[in-house]
């Protein structure tokens, strides 16, 4: 396979180039989420020495005009760092900065205001809000891989040229090269996000073939929308080295194959004590009369992947279940014995915004962050 060995001839340079004397400077990468709120973007840029702290790092600016940010002649949108990790790939005191966007408010440009998809910018306030209940979140990031052949044919990653594979059922956590397609893939992108520090917690294959799941966490507040994001951007260097396709759509392939979701999991300090199940069944309902205004930012086209079928919940009904797979909200039997824990919202699609759905968790199930 071509991709394969152009990922060999990549790896060769890589390790070189992570032995060569940088003589005290470092690559930044500055990266930040584009205009449409679901793609990353990314650029470098030499710094004097370590960076210790993000308060050291400077901001820096870019053609908003090429990223659906801004028009040509109001061209600049600022980047400030928001946080950053180890650069795995580069190696050495090399890092990876999130930014979060900004534009002019003002003709004299003077005033900066948040660009329109800087999440983390609005939901700030939110996750302040709701800072002393410690709110955790993991997500699970599922994720189809192609078969990078062209811009206009996609076909997932081990699927028969011009035919389609059995009918799903030997797929999910599977083993063997009939059935796994992209495991090298999966075990790079794991082995980039830890040491890249960011806080992976464990992957799996997917029912569909050619799709994976990812889970980040638990961060507490905002930081699971850095490490999702920065998670998102491994994933795709990793792909781009192996010359695959990679795309976080919730319904990649239409018919009878699963979609793709960004399972939710929640707890406040309060759910994860002793008699916390309590509290959980309260942020339930609070939950149940939200349901619209969750599902308007839990992702792009999620309405082809909440049908009710393939795991799902439908749309239009909201319900909660005790290790069910299709209801809205599931709370695990283990965490029902125990009393205590947390809930898994299904709801979110693949390409969800991670800052959005953990405000919206944060506003309403935690008292006094409503919004
Ligand atoms: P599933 O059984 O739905 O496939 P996973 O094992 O894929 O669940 O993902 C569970 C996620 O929940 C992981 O990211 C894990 O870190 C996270 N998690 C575990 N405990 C908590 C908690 N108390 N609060 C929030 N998230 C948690
Ligand atoms: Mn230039
Ligand atoms: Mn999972
Ligand atoms: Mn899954
Ligand atoms: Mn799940």
């Amino acid at each position: 396979m071509k991709s394969i060995s152009t990922a060999l001839t990549h790896g060769v340079y890589h390790s070189k180039a992570q032995e060569w004397d940088q003589h005290g400077k470092i690559i930044a990468e500055y990266i930040w989420i584009d205009g449409t709120g679901l793609n990353l973007r990314s650029k470098s840029r030499t710094l004097s020495g370590k960076i210790n702290d993000v308060s050291e790092l400077p901001e820096w600016n870019f053609d908003g005009s090429s990223t659906e940010q801004a028009a040509t002649e109001d061209s600049e949108i600022i980047i400030k760092p928001a946080a950053f990790f180890p650069d795995p790939f580069r190696g050495g005191d090399n890092i990876l900065v999130m930014c979060s966007t900004y534009r002019w408010a003002d003709s004299e440009k003077t005033k900066l205001t948040p660009a329109n998809t800087n999440f983390r910018h609005f939901t700030e306030p939110i996750f302040e809000a709701g800072k002393d209940e410690h709110p955790w979140f993991g997500i699970e990031q599922e994720y189809t891989l192609f078969e990078c052949t062209n811009a206009f044919t996609k076909w997932p990653l081990g699927w028969p040229e011009g035919g389609f594979p059995s009918a799903q059922g030997p797929y999910y956590c599977s083993v063997g090269a009939t059935t796994c397609f992209g495991r090298a893939i999966m075990d790079i992108h794991y082995r980039a996000c830890l040491a890249a520090k960011v806080n992976i917690s464990g992957t799996n294959g997917e029912v569909m073939p050619g799709q994976w799941e990812f889970q980040i966490g638990p961060c507490e507040g905002i930081s699971i929308g850095d490490h999702l994001w920065m998670a998102r951007y491994l994933l795709g260097r990793v792909t781009e080295d192996f010359n695959v396709g990679l795309s976080f759509e919730p319904k990649p392939l239409k018919g009878d194959w699963n979609g793709a979701g960004c399972h939710t999991n929640f707890s406040t300090q309060a759910m994860r004590e002793e008699g916390g199940i309590k509290e959980i069944y309260e942020a339930v309902e609070k939950l149940s009369k939200r349901h619209k205004e969750h599902l308007e930012v839990y992702g792009l086209d999620n309405e082809q992947r909440l049908t009710g079928k393939h795991e799902t919940c439908d749309m239009d009904t909201f319900r909660s279940g005790l290790g069910d797979r299709g209801a809205s909200i599931r709370i695990g039997t283990s965490v029902n014995l125990d009393k205590k824990g947390y809930f898994e919202d299904r709801r979110p699609a693949s390409n969800v915004d991670p800052y959005l759905v953990a405000a919206m968790l944060v506003s309403t199930c935690v008292a006094g962050s409503e919004h």
